[in-house]
């Protein structure tokens, strides 16, 4: 098959979160399945072309918007897997940020993701692709709703001139929170009939909503596990779009995201002081060790060491987990090392971080910042690896913990639920700890369970960290789920277009 991936991320060229490393590593994944795969991304302004080893295609387009048209380039690089990664360049990518930067987000996002949109479907027609253009034979697999005007546009803009009428798109939904939502009237820039601002496409309730519109006219919707898939059916996980979806569920199919297994595997990995694996978890000793060293705690392996990575946000739950730790230290005597990041929004949870840190020396750490080798010694030197998220459409983190040995704590939602095994009271089975309620007593009850089974069954512990680093959590083994649903969709559309 022929698959066109069409993301505002795609790792390494452009990463801010999950969405990054799933498009590049699904790239990878189908690539190495035998499948002609290009990937279509802006190349934004930190993005040296030269230094990532992009070549000019010499290929151009001039597209549409706010009235005027643009000239689109498009430069590639092919991986090492063989994917083509085309980036696209105008001087709207050209800035400092992915979406936004110190001033805040981009007035103009809504014009420069219809750009990149339609920079990927011209893509087919223009750019060579081992000799010559992809042709119309293709799977769009669109992201989020940076990528969702994609569908759109194929229905809107290329079938009525007799253009892609048998090409299916897929959708896939990362986070439905984030849903390109802008004011009405800007509807215009983006150069479609009028007829297409209305609720059965991009309107939402007189605003604008990109997302939206995506997921009207896609022919299959996918989204990043089997229970978030169900979750965002309903009002609560729905963020106003729960209608919509319900009335696409025979198409909607949630699909558990993998990892990178060759960049997060403790026996490999060249960024702990220490490599190990199931069979012989001494390094993993030797990790916890140097962690605790370079954090200016206790340095003492009977000391657990509750680890947790990612955005400081409601969303990850932080709240529960700093209200826990006054518990977790003075009640259980346990250290806690937190790696985050926060948006200016909820700088609150940096400072009471700091706060703890003052409170609490030998037992509380937070890094602040974002470090790929610091996650990775989190993840190896921890004991047990928190994240009670208040809602998670999949979560990497909870896996990353389970292949490092380090069983997760989390809370029964979106992918933390499709991946983690709940351990039995007497450990006698799962992978980690799961609670259900978003509230800081369920939470510290499960910390209990799991602190408990650490410190007096040792031996039903280390079955719990064996059976989660014995999944295979890779992309290779999630590839044909998506090869299904481009299936789905090509039959589908085939009988649209027949
Ligand atoms: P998100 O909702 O942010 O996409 P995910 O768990 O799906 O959450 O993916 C986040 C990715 O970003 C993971 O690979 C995680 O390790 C990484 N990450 C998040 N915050 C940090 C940080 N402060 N330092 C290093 N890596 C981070």
């Amino acid at each position: 098959m022929k698959v066109v991936l069409v993301s505002s991320e795609v790792a390494p060229f452009s990463k801010t979160g999950g969405l990054g490393d799933v498009c590049g590593a699904l790239a990878a994944a189908l690539a190495r399945r035998g499948h002609t795969v290009v990937t279509v991304s802006p190349r934004y302004g930190p993005v040296d072309a030269m230094a990532v080893g992009a070549e000019d295609t010499g290929v151009t387009v001039d597209l549409p918007g706010a009235g005027t048209r643009h000239r689109v380039r498009y430069l590639r690089v092919v991986s090492e897997d063989g994917v083509h990664h085309l980036l696209i360049e105008h001087p709207m990518f050209d800035r400092d940020g992915i979406y936004g930067d110190a001033n805040g987000t981009f007035g103009d996002n809504h014009l420069r993701f219809s750009l990149l949109g339609r920079a990927a479907i011209e893509a087919a027609h223009l750019v060579p692709v081992r000799g010559e253009p992809l042709g119309e034979d293709v799977v769009f697999h669109a992201h989020d709703w940076q990528g969702a005007l994609v569908p759109l546009l194929l229905e809107a803009a290329y079938r009525p001139m007799n253009q892609f009428v048998t090409t299916p798109s897929v959708l896939t939904v990362h986070n439905l929170r984030h849903q390109g939502h802008f004011a009405g009237r800007m509807f215009a820039d983006l150069d479609l009939p009028p007829r297409w601002f209305a609720p059965w496409a991009l309107e939402y309730y007189s605003d604008l909503n990109l997302l939206k519109g995506g997921l009207h006219h896609k022919d299959q919707i996918t989204t990043v596990s089997p229970t978030y898939a169900a979750e965002i059916r309903t009002q609560i996980g729905g963020f106003g779009l729960d209608g919509v979806l319900r009335s696409r569920q025979d198409v909607l199919t949630g699909i558990l995201n993998g990892i990178d297994a060759q960049i997060w595997n403790p026996a490999t990995d060249p960024l702990l002081p220490a490599n190990y694996d199931a069979n012989d978890l001494t390094g993993k000793k030797t990790c916890k060790a140097a962690l605790q060293t370079e954090l200016g705690l206790s340095v003492d392996a009977a000391t657990p060491l509750i680890g947790s990575v990612g955005r400081l946000d409601p969303q990850k739950g932080t709240g529960l987990l700093i209200e826990s730790i006054p518990w977790l230290v003075e009640k259980q005597d346990a250290q806690v090392v937190v790696l985050g990041d926060a948006p200016a929004e909820f700088r609150r949870y940096e400072e009471r971080l700091r706060q703890f840190e003052q409170r609490y020396p030998r037992h509380v750490r937070a890094w602040m910042g974002f470090s790929e080798a610091q996650a990775h010694q989190i993840e190896a030197g921890a004991d047990l690896y928190a994240m009670p998220s208040r809602f998670e459409p999949c979560g990497l983190n909870q896996m990353y913990s389970m292949r490092y040995g380090t069983p997760p704590v989390v809370r029964a939602v979106g992918g933390l639920a499709d991946s983690v095994q709940p351990a039995l009271g007497d450990c006698s089975a799962g992978t980690g700890w799961v609670f259900h309620l978003y509230d800081g007593h369920h939470l510290r009850d499960a910390l209990y369970q799991a602190l408990s089974c650490w410190r007096d069954r040792p031996e039903a512990f280390r079955a719990i960290q064996g059976r989660g680093m014995a999944v295979d959590w890779s992309w290779d083994a999630v590839v044909p789920a998506y090869e299904a649903i481009y299936e789905r969709a090509r039959a589908a559309r085939g009988e649209a277009g027949a």
